[in-house]
């Protein structure tokens, strides 16, 4: 079994050719039943306009799938009191798993006090929220409040809270080991360390990398598959974990058993 924790449905510019989001769906269903995943989480962005859906939208046109599950994204400065309100509602009705929260596209750091109303939402019902961490796709974001480290603090005050921090932080996974090595709370996703396909000594390298995390934080009960499709390609991702040096036991947690686990899939 495959779950694919991390997608998204934005039409980025590698998506200009499927302008519509039920054809960004068909799209991922496709790459889905091609590469055998069997359930995928997409996440909604930080901003809403014409080629960023809403959680709503996402939700109204997803529902006739029963292979996808939504993490609606929450930003201070474009989302209100009102959609939390909203996502309250649908983590009740099942079909939003968790909350995102943007550090780095947006500039505030994780422990932002702003931040803390996401926080006491997911404890309440306990799911997870995902945290942005690491290089990002936008060069108008800014990377210290993307930087691994910052979620220790988060981690340390709400430790009730289910954290993940994504792409391992990369390429700052050092920290990112550590961070998850120290909090019990803390799980971090391996999506998006690549645009489009690896090549072989960057997927050499970063196989080096986790492999190392996993050898300093210990049976890894905290790390989850995603690839960031459309962003990374579902094939490249497979192959790139196929060829990880890891036990059974391990590669089961890693695709499926830990996401299934945090998010009630
Ligand atoms: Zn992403």
């Amino acid at each position: 079994m495959i779950i694919d924790c991390h997608v998204h449905i934005n039409q980025y510019e590698l998506m200009q050719n499927v302008p519509t989001l039920e054809g960004r769906l068909e799209a991922l269903q496709m790459e889905m039943t091609s590469n055998d995943v069997d359930y995928a989480l997409i996440l909604s962005s930080y901003k809403t306009d014409e080629y960023r859906p809403s959680a709503r939208q996402i939700i109204d046109a997803a529902k006739k799938y029963d292979n996808l599950g939504i993490v609606a994204g929450f930003s201070i400065d474009n989302h209100t009191e009102e959609d939390l309100k909203d996502y309250r509602k649908w983590i009740k009705d099942g079909y939003v798993k968790g909350l995102k929260i943007y550090s780095g596209y947006e500039h505030y750091y994780p422990y932002d006090e702003r931040y803390q109303k996401v926080y006491d939402t997911c404890i309440e019902f306990d799911v997870p929220v995902m945290v942005h961490t690491g290089d990002t796709l936008s060069k108008k974001s800014k990377l210290r409040y993307a930087r691994p480290l910052n979620l220790d603090d988060v981690a340390v005050d709400n430790p009730e809270l289910k954290i993940i921090m994504c792409h391992l932080g990369n390429p700052w996974i050092q920290d990112a080991q550590e961070v998850i090595y120290k909090n019990k709370n803390v799980y971090g996703d391996i999506s998006g360390f690549v645009v489009g396909d690896f090549d072989h000594y960057f997927e050499e390298m970063m196989s080096e990398k986790v492999s190392e995390l996993i050898n300093y934080a210990g049976e890894p009960k905290y790390l989850l598959y995603g690839t960031d499709w459309p962003i990374s390609s579902m094939d490249s991702y497979l192959k790139f974990v196929a060829k990880m040096k890891i036990k059974k036991e391990f590669r089961d947690l890693l695709m499926y058993k830990n996401t299934k686990d945090l998010f009630k899939i």
